[in-house]
């Protein structure tokens, strides 16, 4: 058995993707996440969970790095892409998450919405 956060998402699922090995996720986002997965019926595929501040550093689109917001561990990609996309977001809206970023262009497979807690409201894409 794998080591889980929550019922549905994992430790290995949440874990930075340079293989740091850092993984803390915020409970409350976590909590919040878990709520949205089992008010979807069906598969949510996390593509980002928790950065390093290291990893971040290297990867990060953000012209001020200091605002990234997945070495919080309060942000996560969602892989999806179609009609779940909307149902996806309608949810994430009503379970409260603050800050909803959407990234619907080219390949299905790389489609996400990006969901985070930080104090704000911010609608966005990428
Ligand atoms: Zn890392």
């Amino acid at each position: 058995m794998a080591d889980m956060i929550t019922p549905n998402f994992s430790v290995n699922e949440m874990a930075c993707l340079c293989g740091c090995g850092i993984a803390e996720t915020d409970p409350e986002f976590m909590l919040m996440l878990q709520e949205l997965k089992d008010q979807m019926q069906g598969p949510l595929r996390v593509c980002i969970g928790r950065r390093s501040d290291y990893h971040n550093d290297g990867v990060s689109a953000a012209k001020n790095k200091k605002n990234a917001v997945y070495n919080l561990g309060q942000a996560s990609n969602i892989l999806i892409s179609g009609e779940r996309t909307m149902l996806l977001f309608e949810k994430a809206r009503k379970v409260g998450f603050s800050g909803i970023g959407l990234s619907q262009k080219g390949n299905h497979s790389s489609r996400f919405l990006h969901l985070d807690t930080l104090p704000r409201k911010a609608l966005f894409r990428y």
